[in-house]
């Protein structure tokens, strides 16, 4: 079991301030006074560790940064405007034409289109295989790719990476390791498994609240000694490690991207998510039991016509995986392929708990119909290889009583 008691602890400790404004507190300024020239220069040249300008650091983020740096045990994060953000910004600030970042498994519809489209037109190639495909993974690492992007649990596939094998390929190959975490919160742990970077999209479970969209990226110590970013490949970056030391990469995502493309923070945003933060580990903890007792619930009393997915399953494909490295659950997503569009959109307008939106990890149970909506755009190759069929819904579990959402569901598919 992880700690859910101690991360209990250490968020309501760390968020909250014991004199003084108990709250965080915002700081909506977009400049700063300094108080003389040669202040300014200190802080300009990264030697006063005081506030430059809104776009590039506030003390509202910092705060929520330090937050999550300490819950993930890395040296430091930077908050963003969004998930999206958090990853336009690691991806442009470490990669440049020429660069190839290999994709492992499925993933969320943006993250996708960054890597396939966007950054394609600025010449950053993206490769992508499946999460057991190892030999093409070392394949891929051999080649000299500059960067290994993965997501802790596939949404909406379901399918878990191995980050512990995933992981040890990237030390072997001195390669770069990206995971984005923001499905499995304290419950997977990218550092201890090799990762270089966390992100989160904030906006999902960090959250909870549907308040603030936000992303924040956590970062490792960069070491003196074997050191990866050494790698004759990441030579661009060079100059930055001699100067900024341990939280080189965090000038790296600074001076290489959120200076000039400005995919900040806003300091309400930041409080919103500090509001959140502070039960994280109390919701983790109940959506992922509750998760455990719909899937369970509903897989024994589930009429013909419907198919449940989710790893706790043992038809699923990496229930073995699930069993041994996810002893706490895998998030709050459960997909249920109804076998037809018709199907799904009468079970999803008969459901009387269920909020049907694009988000997940919400405090409330979500539903939505992935064909019709965030997938729509996708050729059907595509589609298939995201594991997105005609009848398939996602739902995203909340906290509401599980047992009282699977006599809706169940109340939905009777009619
Ligand atoms: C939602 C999500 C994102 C994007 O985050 P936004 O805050 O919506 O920009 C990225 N990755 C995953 C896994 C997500 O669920």
């Amino acid at each position: 079991m992880r700690d859910f008691e101690r991360y209990n602890t250490l968020l309501v400790q760390s968020v909250g301030s014991k004199t003084g404004p108990i709250a965080p507190t915002i700081i909506p300024s977009a400049a700063f006074g300094y108080s003389n020239a040669e202040e300014a220069e200190a802080i300009f040249c990264g030697e006063a560790p005081l506030p430059l300008y809104a776009r590039v650091g506030n003390p509202t983020n910092a705060k929520l940064e330090s937050v999550v740096a300490v819950m993930e045990g890395g040296a430091g994060a930077i908050a963003t405007s969004s998930g999206m953000g958090a990853l336009a910004m690691v991806l442009t600030a470490f990669l440049k034409q020429g660069d190839e970042v290999l994709c492992i498994g499925g993933f969320f519809g943006g993250t996708y289109t960054l890597v396939s489209e966007t950054m394609q037109r600025f010449g950053v190639r993206g490769r992508f295989c499946t999460v057991d495909d190892f030999e093409g993974i070392e394949v891929a690492l051999r080649s000299g790719v500059q960067m290994v992007l993965c997501e802790s649990v596939g949404n909406p596939s379901l399918e878990l990476a191995d980050l512990e094998k995933i992981g040890e390929l990237c030390t072997k190959y001195e390669t770069l390791f990206v995971v984005d975490n923001t499905i499995t919160p304290l419950i997977v742990r990218p550092f201890e498994h090799g990762a270089d970077i966390v992100i989160y999209s904030s906006t999902k479970i960090l959250c909870g609240h549907s308040a603030a969209l936000g992303g924040i990226a956590v970062f490792r110590a960069v070491g003196e000694e074997k050191e990866k970013l050494r790698q004759s490949r990441y030579k661009a970056l060079h100059p930055i490690l001699e100067k900024m030391k341990e939280k080189a990469m965090i000038g790296i995502c600074k001076k290489r991207a959120m200076r000039d493309i400005g995919m900040t923070a806003n300091a309400f945003g930041s409080f919103l998510t500090m509001l959140g933060l502070e039960t994280l580990a109390l919701r983790v903890e109940r959506v992922n039991k509750s998760v455990g007792i719909f899937v369970a619930e509903l897989a024994s009393a589930l009429p013909d016509g419907y198919t449940l997915r989710h790893p706790s399953l043992p038809d699923h494909e990496h229930h073995k995986r699930y069993k041994s490295l996810y002893p706490d659950g895998c998030g709050s997503i459960v997909t249920l392929d109804c076998d037809s569009k018709e199907a799904a959109f009468a079970l999803l307008n008969r459901l009387q708990l269920v909020t049907q939106t694009a988000n997940i990890g919400d405090n409330r149970t979500l539903a939505l119909h992935m064909r019709s909506t965030i997938y729509r755009d996708f050729d059907e190759e595509t589609r298939s290889s995201l594991g997105v069929t005609e009848g398939l819904i996602r739902i995203s579990i909340g906290l509401e009583d599980p047992l009282g959402l699977v006599e809706d569901f169940l109340q939905a598919m009777a009619k």
